[in-house]
This record gives C-alpha cells, structure tokens and sequence, in this order.
C-alpha cells in the first residue's frame, strides 16, 4: 500500500501545470532517483449512507535508492477529480477551461458571477469542491448567452 511513510522532511517539488506540486526527491531519503508506477488506489468518501468508495488509478512515486513508495499531489488531484466526477460537479479542470473560453482572469470571472476570488481559485486548484447551486452558475455559463445577460444586469444596476 502506498504511504507518504511518515514523512518527516519535505520532498523538493516540481510546479505542474495548474500550480500544484510534485515530488521530485524522496520524502526520507531526499534521493532523486523516483520511479513512477500506475496502479489503482481505492479510498472512501462521504459518510453514512452517502458513502462511496472510489477507485482511481494514481501515479505511485517509488524511491529507487530505500525504496520507500509515497503519492503526491498529482495523486491527489486524480482523487479530487474523480470526487468531482462521483458528485456530479464540474472539475477543477474543467471550471478553469470554462474561465479561459471566456477569456476573463479570475478577478473578472468573480466579479461578473459576484463568486469570491478566493474561493473559485480554490475551486481550479481543486482544494475545495463546489455545491450543487454554484456549480449549476458554473454550468449555465457555459452558455454565452447567459454571459451576456448577467454582463448586461451588471450594466444595469450600475447605471
Ligand atoms: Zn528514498
């Protein structure tokens, strides 16, 4: 079973794409030398009888000098994606995709929806999964139609 082993040090980290991290030397050993392995990663979410278990398959780190097997974020974002996927609710990626098709930087994208700034990064960082309401905003927005309308209402009481 993969484990972060008790970590004691932080690894070094490489910036993905998204701004998250990746481990780039291990957690107990600081060795460089990390092999990646796929291998399917089952974890419980929910409680009672909104409990689900899912299963994902991650990218297991393994160190080549102890031996040690530890997950990152990276494993962290397939869970928080397949979370988004279990309830139904646009993914981090997803949700980021929908902000740059509309060409607004997150401040912009906040301000038309009235969303906090904060909380959507939160949401494209995947630290933090959106209700049910905001994530039906997030759909119906895909729809330039409905852009222009909250824009023109915007217009409006500030007029
Ligand atoms: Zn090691």
């Amino acid at each position: 079973m993969p484990s972060n082993g008790g970590r004691t040090k932080a690894p070094s980290r490489i910036e993905t794409a998204n701004g998250r991290s990746e481990a780039r030397s291990c957690p107990q050993c600081a060795s460089k030398r990390i092999g990646t392995t796929k291998a399917p990663y089952t974890f419980r979410y929910g409680a009672g009888r909104e409990a689900a278990e899912i299963t994902v398959a991650v990218d297991v780190r393994k160190c080549q000098a102890c031996g040690l097997q530890f997950l990152d974020d990276a494993a962290e974002d397939v869970k928080h994606e397949a979370i988004c996927r279990h309830l139904g609710v646009m993914t981090p990626r997803e949700i980021r995709a929908l902000r740059r098709s509309l060409r607004l930087s997150r401040q912009e994208f906040a301000k038309l929806t009235r969303l906090g700034e904060a909380t959507l990064g939160r949401w494209e960082r995947g630290a933090l999964v959106q209700n049910a309401a905001n994530d039906t905003l997030l759909f119906l927005l895909k729809f330039p139609d409905n852009l222009k309308r909250l824009a023109q209402r915007q217009r409006r009481a500030r007029a």
